[in-house]
């Protein structure tokens, strides 16, 4: 589960990382309000749950109430990656000196939670990992132990000269990781972590803030779970949850129908493989009904940019006839007129092939032969 930045740094702020001064706005008229406990110049940031606000246009620095009126208009309602902003947050604009990264998560191929920091923080930060990974710095965590200070201590003096810094990022980041293991989460990241003067004392702050909890871990934490923004989700993936099927959103023009997981990634792999695109991971999961089918389907469907849909069905306890069923009704109550090419074998296959004789479902004997077939279908 995603948070919004502002509630992150909520978090953040009870466990001592240090953030600027700033509240949410939920409409143009608190904005105003909020303006007035703030000094200029005022950061509006769109709290979207997605990354890349800033290359989007999601953060702008307003100096005089004129300016903030404007750049808060322009914020709220905005569309960044299809997410529609409802709410802005306002902070009180600092003079960054130099952005740093800082962020943990889980590597699965060291099993181990991992530090990251970088003193190439800042917007590029994807890009420096590509182009030159030498510049991010990456520290395993044991398990065991936990975080060790003196692994966070040498991370800071490489990142940093003056042992004042060095103190306030091991602070940051034990904190960090408090929060991080506390919670149940799967990421933490402040980026950028800004370099700031006050009074010309140089002090380190969370000038951005990102959470993800593990959604396995959720009923653990009770008031976090609270936090949910359904509203700010993906609607799709909202929709996809309620009726329990596991579905994330792509940007490729081939829909995948698939049950399990694994068949599900090796579905869009083969797919790519063959020059396609995958526009979703869907997996219906076991003992799926009709009714899963048809709203797996409809899900599909509502995404504009797939072209055609694959359905790769190993039916074990999944009975290639419900599946057969499900398809049926959706082609017809959603009016389904794309190419769908649909691989059914195991259990019921030979009443679900019966089932979809008289349709215009294009049936595969295997899963190559299948998302050939799809791929043939998109070139028409
Ligand atoms: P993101 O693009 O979604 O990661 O949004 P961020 O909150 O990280 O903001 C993007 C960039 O805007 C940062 O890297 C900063 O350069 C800049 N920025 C954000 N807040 C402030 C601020 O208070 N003062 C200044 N000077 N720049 C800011
Ligand atoms: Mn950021």
């Amino acid at each position: 589960m995603k948070i919004h930045e502002y509630q992150a740094k909520e978090i953040f702020r009870k466990y001592n990382i240090p953030t600027s001064k700033e509240k949410v706005a939920f409409s143009l008229d608190e904005v105003k309000t909020i303006a007035k406990e703030l000094s200029f110049p005022i950061v509006v940031k769109a709290q979207v749950l997605v990354g890349g606000r800033g290359k989007a246009g999601g953060v702008k620095i307003a100096k005089t109430p004129v300016e903030l009126e404007s750049h808060a208009k322009a914020i709220l309602g905005m569309n960044i990656k299809g997410l529609i902003v409802k709410k802005a947050l306002l902070a009180e604009g600092i003079n960054i000196e130099a952005e740093y990264y800082v962020g943990i998560t889980i590597d699965r191929e060291k099993q181990t939670a991992v530090l990251i920091s970088s003193a190439s923080g800042g917007m590029n930060i994807e890009e420096v990992a590509q182009k030159t990974p030498e510049k991010i710095l990456s520290t395993s965590i044991s398990p065991l132990l936990g975080i060790k200070s003196f692994q966070v201590r040498n991370i800071g003096y490489q990142l940093f000269t003056d042992t004042l810094l060095v103190n306030s990022f091991v602070t940051i980041t034990t904190n960090l990781a408090r929060v991080f293991f506390d919670l149940d989460c799967s990421l933490v990241e402040i980026n950028p972590l800004a370099l700031i003067s006050v009074n010309n004392e140089k002090k380190l702050m969370a000038v951005d803030a990102k959470i993800v909890f593990d959604d396995n871990a959720l009923y653990q934490h009770p008031n976090i779970s609270a936090l949910r923004d359904i509203e700010s989700e993906e609607p799709s993936e909202v929709q996809a949850k309620k009726a329990d099927l596991s579905y994330v959103k792509l940007d490729g023009n081939v829909g995948c129908v698939v049950n399990g997981a694994g068949l599900a990634m090796a579905t869009m792999d083969l797919i790519k493989r063959y020059g396609g695109n995958p526009a979703n991971f869907l997996d219906i999961g076991g003992s799926s009904s009709p009714e899963k089918m048809r709203e797996a389907m409809k899900i599909i469907t509502a995404d504009k940019n797939v072209k055609a849909i694959l359905v790769n069905i190993f039916g074990g306890i999944t009975r290639c006839d419900d599946v057969a069923q499900g398809l049926l009704w959706a082609m017809k109550e959603e009016k389904i007129a794309l190419p769908i090419v649909a691989r059914l074998v195991g259990t019921n296959q030979d009443k679900a092939r019966s089932l979809l004789e008289n349709s215009p479902i294009i049936f595969a004997e295997t899963m190559s032969e299948g998302v050939k077939k799809v791929t043939q279908a998109l070139k028409g």
